[in-house]
């Protein structure tokens, strides 16, 4: 249908006698297919690939505009950070960018966001703590009365994830080689029991939703230490040398260590701002801002 719509759109330039280059353009975004059109990569060094998502495309009442997925390439080995919503394969768009090169594929953690393109993937590693969740088959029938129309895309998997062929358990301290590149696990449970931050020896940290600006999905209050004590880990990480730049799985990228600052003081004065509290219908959960940040409770 999409190649019919082009060629009718060709069909017209050419009656009409349009410019050449308009023919060439649009006969090159006829050879896009819906996955290229659909994720945005940003090359942002020579070893370092954003590809981004627009979940506020499949359901905008979580509150979050973006996903970011990463793509780290080393002289051997590539390691993909996250798989997305899968509503469009990944798997092509990766392949293009690392060519033979061995793929090795991390869920920062287990929620669906990040991991609904797994099955497209051979071998998947995760926090040994969520490898139950993801080993599991998901339901995401939650996204079925999204007001995205293009969700119904979701039947072609029946509304569902199927876990990957491989998962393989992650603990803290871990190391990656990618070749002339080094990719260490820290494991910062709070926004989930098994969230992961990945820091490379190239001072890049990604800290999957563990830290980024916007919508921030925070535990029940009992287990803020937990999440203040993560933060507190990569904060320190930055007594080491200063200039490591973060990388957060949703929203801003490429950010500084202010992110890490603000978050840490927002979550410690979130009784200051207490009364302030709405309670959200769709999320079942209470939303609060301080300026900075969005807190889903
Ligand atoms: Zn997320």
């Amino acid at each position: 249908m999409i190649i019919l719509l082009y060629l009718l759109r060709i069909k017209y330039i050419l009656d009409s006698n349009k410019d050449k280059k308009l023919y060439i353009d649009i006969l090159i975004i006829s050879f896009m297919d819906e996955s290229e059109e659909w994720f945005e990569v940003i090359k942002l060094k020579d070893h370092l690939y954003i590809i981004r998502e627009r979940l506020d495309e499949v359901e905008p009442r979580f509150l979050t505009k973006f996903t970011n997925i990463y793509l780290i390439i080393g002289t051997n080995k590539a390691l993909l950070i996250d798989t997305g919503t899968g509503l469009y394969p990944l798997k092509p768009i990766i392949k293009k960018m690392i060519g033979a090169k061995e793929l090795l594929v991390i869920n920062t953690h287990s929620h669906f966001d990040h991991r609904g393109g797994n099955e497209e993937f051979e071998d998947i590693y995760i926090h040994e703590s969520e490898l139950g969740n993801a080993s599991m088959i998901f339901d995401i029938s939650f996204l079925k009365d999204s007001p995205k129309t293009r969700v119904q895309l979701f039947e072609r998997r029946n509304f569902r994830y199927n876990p990957p062929h491989t998962l393989h358990p992650l603990k803290d301290g871990h190391e990656f080689d990618l070749g002339e590149l080094t990719v260490k696990v820290i494991h910062t449970p709070g926004h989930s029991v098994g969230s992961i931050s990945l820091l490379t020896n190239q001072k890049e940290l990604f800290t999957g939703d563990s830290a980024h600006f916007g919508a921030m999905y925070l535990p029940k209050k009992r287990k803020f230490p937990t999440m203040l004590s993560s933060l507190s880990i990569l904060l320190d990480l930055f007594q080491e040398s200063d200039d490591i730049e973060i990388y957060p799985s949703h929203e801003d990228f490429q950010v500084k260590k202010v992110l890490l600052e603000s978050l840490i003081k927002g979550i410690n004065d979130i009784e200051t701002i207490w009364d302030t509290k709405v309670k959200d219908k769709y999320l079942q959960a209470w939303v609060l801002n301080d300026g900075n940040f969005t807190y889903i409770i």
